[in-house]
């Protein structure tokens, strides 16, 4: 049984997207993501959407942009759709706006130093989670330095407060999951230098591009939890959702370009067959874990 397979049982077709950050060189796991949201898309007759994850204007270029499109098409994957986060900024205001208004979120004026320093905190999957030294601020304070560079946070126990217990969202491997974000704590919503961080964009952007099936790596996964309590706090429906595993190189480490993992464009430039490599990838793909719980 594929995962494409599977996931046609249900006799709906599904929307999914590739959402990488042109912050570097897609590699090989890059691929295997994309063309997994790529055929399950196609193979249940839905849409497969692009979507350029460029909020960090320091790091995006466009030049990686213009390899990604590249690379996919060299793959021969197409795609119906494509956005680039850059241009949707004020969907992302209007959502941290709405979470303001109830009291969710609050001005946080630390810097990334003095949060490491700090080191009675409890360390998250995103590394330690944030002690809530501005969260106890008083009204005055926060007014007196709202022109220091300040970035958003999520009140995390206003937040569950303010949901029904015991969200749940489910995974084509996991099953089904109870969302915990608690070992995040307060997440950035917006940062210092963008009106929204990769949790609230991502969020938005699936729910307006109606995204029914999130593809992506396993590595993900701990963000969903946060991802599925923001959708209950902005009322937009929960997508499903296939974390799928890493591919590893022959040590079993997961690809990374620091660990030496080649770039799809040096493949593409070297004359390697793209269409040969997204064979290989989908025979991988077909002998990973596949769904057990989307059949009907
Ligand atoms: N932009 C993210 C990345 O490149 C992926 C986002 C997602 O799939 O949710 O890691």
């Amino acid at each position: 049984m594929t995962a494409r397979r599977a996931i046609r049982g249900q006799g709906a077709a599904c929307v999914t997207r590739f959402a990488p950050s042109p912050t570097g060189l897609l590699h090989e796991g890059h691929a295997y993501s994309a063309i997994l949201a790529h055929d399950i898309a196609r193979e249940t007759g839905g849409r497969f959407l692009l979507r350029i994850e460029d909020i960090d204007g320091t790091r995006s270029r466009p030049d990686h942009v213009d390899a990604i499109l590249a690379d996919l098409a060299w793959l021969g994957l197409t795609w119906d759709d494509v956005v680039f986060q850059s241009a949707r900024l004020d969907l992302y205001a209007a959502a941290i706006d709405r979470l303001r208004r109830r009291g969710l979120v609050y001005p946080c004026f630390c810097t990334r130093a003095a949060i490491t320093a700090s080191l009675s905190a409890p360390h998250g999957s995103e590394g330690p989670a944030y002690p809530g030294t501005c969260r106890v601020l008083t009204p005055d304070e926060r007014g007196a330095r709202m022109a220091e560079a300040h970035c958003w946070r999520l009140d995390l126990a206003q937040a569950l407060d303010a949901v029904p217990p015991g969200l749940r969202w489910h995974d084509a491997i996991a099953g089904e999951v109870v969302a915990d974000p608690t070992p995040q704590g307060d997440v950035i919503l917006a940062r210092k230098d963008a009106p929204a961080s990769y949790h609230l964009a991502v969020t938005v952007d699936d729910a307006a591009q109606g995204v029914t099936d999130i593809v992506r790596g396993v590595d993900l996964f701990a963000a969903t939890h946060v991802h599925r309590l923001l959708q209950a706090l902005l009322d937009l429906p929960t997508p499903r959702y296939h974390h799928h595993p890493l591919l590893t190189d022959t040590n079993g480490e997961r690809l990374a370009k620091r660990r030496g993992a080649p770039s799809l464009a040096a493949l593409r430039e070297g004359g390697v067959d793209g269409s040969a490599l997204a064979a290989r990838l989908r025979a991988t793909i077909a002998k990973s874990p596949q769904p057990t719980t989307f059949e009907l």
